[in-house]
């Protein structure tokens, strides 16, 4: 977690506090090891990946900023829209177009 209050940004103090079991970077996640065969976590921080790559480094980083900041972790826009494909996905015996849909549900957000 980066250190956002030594670099003044308090508000997102709980945030990086915060005790998570994975986290996405660019192209690359990790999980914690007793979640290690989680397809549901996996899935999860993929649906971060393909929001890293569809909105560009900065623009992710703004969007995720701005909703952490308006709506707090779990109902941050980008966070809401790798849990709700985390019940499309549990919920799906067959293979849907993960990328798709998270182009869908980018092009419902007002502020991207
Ligand atoms: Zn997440």
């Amino acid at each position: 977690m980066p250190p956002l209050g030594e670099i003044g940004l308090h508000q997102f103090a709980e945030f990086s506090n915060g005790n998570y079991d994975g986290i996405t970077y660019l192209d690359t996640f990790f999980v914690k090891r007793y979640r290690a065969t989680d397809e549901r976590l996996y899935f999860h921080e993929l649906i971060h990946v393909v929001q890293w790559q569809l909105l560009g480094a900065e623009r992710f980083l703004a969007v995720y900023a701005a909703g952490l900041e308006a709506h707090g972790y779990r109902n941050s826009p980008l966070e809401a829209m790798a849990y709700g494909a985390e019940e499309v996905f549990s919920r799906n015996t067959t293979a849907f177009d993960a990328e798709k849909w998270v182009v869908v549900q980018l092009s419902q957000m007002s502020a991207v």
